[in-house]
This record gives C-alpha cells, sequence and structure tokens, in this order.
C-alpha cells in the first residue's frame, strides 16, 4: 500500500506512462501497442486522484462507473476489490480500459487535468481499468456460479456485440434463460471483427464470452435473424422477449467512379478479413486471402480508418496513406490512435479528397484521383464543413484502397418485421429511456438504434433494456 499524500503533493506528480511496443517493432507484428501498467505503476498513478466527492468524472463516464471509488481501492492495492466495483456497473473492464475514449468522457472533466489546465495531465482512468480488469483476469479467472431463483421466462438477444452480451449478462443474472443468436462463427460484434488485435487482444473479448457461457448464457451461432429465421419465429419458439442487438455493419462508399475496381475494400471487408478471418496467416494458417498492397489508402479520419491504415503495414504496405478531407481538429479518431498512427510512419493527407479511384486497363486499382480542400463554414455535424480548391487536382499511387468514412445499420432484421419502425437513416426506433421498440416484446439498443457510436454507449444500451426487459418479464405490462 502507498503512503497517503495531501492533494497539494498529488498534483506535483506526472502522468505515469505506459511502457509500449516500439514503433518499429510493432509495424511488423500484430501484437498489443500499449503493454499495460505493473502494480508499482498502478499504485504511483491512482496515488495522483484526489478523491473528489462529487467526481466530475463519474459524470463524464455514460455508465457511472465509480472511478474515485475503484481508484482508491487500487492505490491501497486492494485491486480484486477495484474490480468488483467497477464491475458493478461495467461489465467489460478490460475492453472498455482499452477502447474507450477517456480523453472525451471522464479524463477531459478531471480535476487534477483542470488544476493544470492541461488535459494530457488528468489521471489516467482508462490505463488504471485496463490494468484492474487484466490483473482481476489473471489472478481470478474462476467464474462465481450464479444464485438466483429461475423466473422460467426465455430471452432471445439477436447479436453478440457489446450491447448484446451486456443485456445477456444482466438478463442471466436477473434469473432468465438466455440465448444469444449471431450470425457470425464467434461472438464480440465489432471487437473481435472490427477492432485490430494490436488494439484489442481478442483473448480477451472470448474470457468474457466465456464467462456468460459458464453463467448458463446459450449462444448459437452463424444463425443470421430476418435470414434463418424471423423475430416472430423466435416468440413462435417460445421467447418472451427480444433483444436486438444487431450493429451498425453495412458500409458506406463515397459513390465516386472507381469503387468497383479490384484492390478496393469497405473498411468492414478488410477489417474482417485481417481480424475475424485470421488473412494475416494466408496461406498456412488462414484460408481467407487479403491483397497485401505494397501503397494502401484510406478514405477518413475516424478510428475504423486508423485500424485499416494500421493493418495495412501490419500486412506489409510499403507506404499507408490516410486521406481525410478536413483537418485533425475534426478527426472523430481517438487522440491515442492518430498519435500510434503517427509514430507508425502512416503518412496523414489532410484536407485532400479523392474524386475518382484510378484503375489500369485490366480493373485493378493504380491510384487515386483527388483534390485539396480547405475549411468553410460549420455543418449539420458542427464541424467546419470541407470546400474543395479549384485547379487543385493531384494524384497519389495505390494498388490498394480502403473505405472507411463510416457504416449504416445492419437492414436484416428491419427489412424483415414490418412492425419495427426505422428513422429515415434506416436505424431502429426505440424508446430513449427503456429500449422498448414499437414491436410489442421486442427491445433494441446499441449502433442498430445510435447509428455508428461507441463500446461503452452500446453497453449501456443493453444494460437499459435488460433492466426493462425484467420489468416485463416480471410484471407483464408493456
Ligand atoms: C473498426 C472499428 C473500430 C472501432 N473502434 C472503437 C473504439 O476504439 N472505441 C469505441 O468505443 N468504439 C469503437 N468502435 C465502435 C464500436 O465498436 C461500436 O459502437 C460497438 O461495437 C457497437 O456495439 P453493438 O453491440 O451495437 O454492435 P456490433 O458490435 O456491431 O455487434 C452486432 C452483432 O450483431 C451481429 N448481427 C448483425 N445482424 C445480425 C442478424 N441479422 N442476426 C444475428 N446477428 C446479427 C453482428 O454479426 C455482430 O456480431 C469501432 C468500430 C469499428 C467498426
Ligand atoms: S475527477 Fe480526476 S481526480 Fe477527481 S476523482 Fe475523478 S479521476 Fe480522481
Amino acid at each position: 500500500m502507498a503512503e497517503k499524500l495531501s492533494n497539494r503533493e498529488k498534483l506535483k506528480i506526472a502522468p505515469i506512462p505506459m511502457a509500449e511496443q516500439s514503433p518499429s517493432a510493432r509495424r511488423g507484428n500484430i501484437q498489443e501497442v500499449p503493454l499495460g501498467y505493473t502494480e508499482a505503476e498502478a499504485l504511483a498513478e491512482a496515488q495522483r486522484c484526489l478523491i473528489c466527492k462529487n467526481a466530475p468524472c463519474v459524470k463524464g463516464c455514460p455508465v457511472s462507473v465509480d472511478i474515485p471509488g475503484f481508484i482508491e481501492l487500487v492505490a491501497e492495492g486492494r485491486f480484486h476489490e477495484a474490480a468488483v466495483r467497477i464491475k458493478q456497473t461495467n461489465c467489460l473492464p478490460a475492453v472498455c480500459g482499452r477502447v474507450c475514449p477517456q480523453e472525451e468522457q471522464c479524463q477531459v472533466v478531471c480535476m487534477v487535468a483542470k488544476s493544470h489546465k492541461d488535459t494530457a495531465q488528468s489521471v489516467q482512468v482508462g490505463k488504471l481499468e485496463r490494468f484492474v480488469a487484466d490483473w482481476d483476469r489473471e489472478h481470478h479467472p474462476t467464474v462465481e456460479p450464479l444464485s438466483v431463483t429461475k423466473t422460467g421466462k426465455r430471452v432471445a438477444i439477436v447479436g453478440a456485440g457489446p450491447a448484446g452480451l451486456t443485456a445477456a449478462g444482466d438478463l442471466i443474472a436477473l434469473g432468465h434463460d438466455v440465448t444469444v443468436f449471431e450470425a457470425l462463427h464467434r461472438a464480440g460484434g465489432v471487437l473481435v471483427y472490427g477492432i485490430p488485435e494490436f488494439r484489442l487482444p481478442k483473448a480477451i473479448v472470448d474470457f468474457e464470452v466465456d464467462a456468460l457461457r459458464r453463467q448458463g448464457v446459450e449462444l448459437k451461432y452463424n444463425v443470421a435473424i430476418g435470414k434463418s429465421k424471423s423475430l416472430e419465429d423466435l416468440f413462435a419458439e417460445g421467447y418472451d422477449a427480444v433483444f436486438v442487438g444487431t450493429g451498425a455493419g453495412l458500409p458506406m462508399f463515397k459513390k465516386i467512379p472507381g469503387e468497383n475496381l479490384l484492390g478496393v475494400y469497405s473498411a468492414n471487408e478488410y477489417l474482417t478479413r485481417a481480424n475475424l478471418m485470421n488473412a494475416y496467416g494466408f496461406p498456412t494458417e488462414s484460408d481467407t486471402p487479403i491483397l497485401r498492397g505494397r501503397n494502401v489508402v484510406t478514405f477518413g479520419g475516424g478510428n475504423v480508418a486508423m485500424d485499416a491504415a494500421r493493418t495495412a503495414l501490419r500486412l506489409g504496405a510499403e507506404t499507408s496513406t490516410i486521406l481525410y478531407r478536413r483537418s485533425e481538429t475534426e478527426m472523430p479518431a481517438r487522440i491515442e490512435e492518430i498519435h500510434h498512427a503517427k509514430e507508425e510512419g502512416i503518412d496523414f493527407r489532410l484536407l485532400q479528397d479523392a474524386i475518382e479511384i484510378l484503375g489500369s486497363e485490366d480493373g485493378w486499382v493504380t491510384g487515386c484521383k483527388c483534390l485539396r480542400m480547405e475549411l468553410g463554414e460549420p455543418d449539420a455535424s458542427g464541424r467546419r464543413r470541407p470546400v474543395p480548391v479549384a485547379g487543385s487536382e493531384f494524384v497519389i499511387p495505390a494498388d490498394v484502397v480502403v473505405v472507411a468514412i463510416g457504416n449504416g445499420p445492419n437492414p436484416l432484421v428491419p427489412r424483415t418485421t414490418p412492425q419495427l419502425q426505422t428513422n429515415k437513416w434506416g436505424n431502429i426506433v426505440a424508446d430513449p429511456d427503456t429500449a422498448k421498440t414499437t414491436m410489442r416484446g421486442v427491445w433494441a439498443g446499441g449502433d442498430i438504434v445510435l447509428g455508428a457510436a461507441t463500446v461503452i454507449l452500446a453497453m449501456g444500451e443493453g444494460r437499459k433494456a435488460a433492466k426493462s426487459i425484467h420489468e416485463y418479464l416480471t410484471t407483464g405490462v408493456w
């Protein structure tokens, strides 16, 4: 246990950095980039927290994790209790500690950052959360059996992403029988098919899924609801309630000439081949090929674009370029991902946009015709609108192009269920307080409702729906 310090002393301690693989080493492997805190580092970082009474960080967290509470336990060396405290409101801390945008949530409002007038000085909440979750997984790998009276009610969860898995975990703990139907052959949603191993090791997701399975959640893979069976079929099979958490996995394209050339991928396809289907190991360890371009250009400025560009490097690209039509200030990607991408040598072409993908006579990508942009007035998103600079045309050579400009809702369930109301983008309409849809007995949450959002928001939606489903199943009131 570390000695107690005054707030003045705490404010003098600089944030404890987390060791990382060097940029030159990690370009050549798919192992995780940050290596985690040691116990001593976690104790030292936890010392920096002022344990604020009205902790603004808790209000900044979408699932209200008791941040000062768990950090105080870390500072006292009570790591298991810290894990239990986090898990009261966040069932996937090892995931969230790695991928949550803490710099926009809990850390941006941290009182330590405010005292220094520098957000980089905030208590490293995400790194501590990751440490606690990893420590606990290593030291307490067994899952406590649930001692709960069974209700005899059956719930079907459609989609095994963070929203569906969170709902499943809450509902099984409340005594309901839970079956998860997943279209793919593995559970985790974007956590396994989208976010690369070097940011989120798949073993961590598998551990959490296995914990749910051991608590009694049944997982049925390779079942696409809306194709193999409908929501109506699920009710006919005896399910009393259904939660739809099918995510936003429908890739958007720029609708420019050349997008159907050989060598153009949606980021979803590119990342799914690399991550879920292990195309890194083709042909010896995997049956899934992927084009290993020499010059890869990725369109977009979000986490998905960073993941695709960094994956291209690990697949052996000589140049990997991000083409983004606004400036870095408007980039939606996490600051840490942009920083890591730059360190690894990704070429950031900002205020530039592709207007055509160029190809050879036999249909293969050869480059991108681009325009320079400048920023105009803010648009509906609040970000300054990119305006093309007349006569600024130029060409970037490329043999692979990855389009990572956004994803729409998976259409299968809404299209095959006319009772479900959708909005103009195709997202399922659900009550913001209960996650109830317009179809009796059906709830929806996560990206399928919010549009492409974040892991923690999807988990919050799953939790909200589970609470409402439990009320319905125990009272019968819709
Ligand atoms: C590449 C990438 C990187 C990202 N990086 C971050 C990040 O760093 N931090 C962050 O917070 N967020 C990030 N996100 C966003 C985040 O992953 C999503 O917001 C979150 O996963 C949404 O969870 P979900 O459960 O709603 O949907 P998903 O995770 O999309 O899961 C939906 C599941 O439903 C299944 N499914 C779909 N249709 C059917 C059907 N008809 N029948 C059965 N199953 C079906 C899918 O196969 C999938 O497994 C990233 C997204 C991507 C694509
Ligand atoms: S705001 Fe910062 S210092 Fe205060 S409790 Fe939260 S993490 Fe600790």
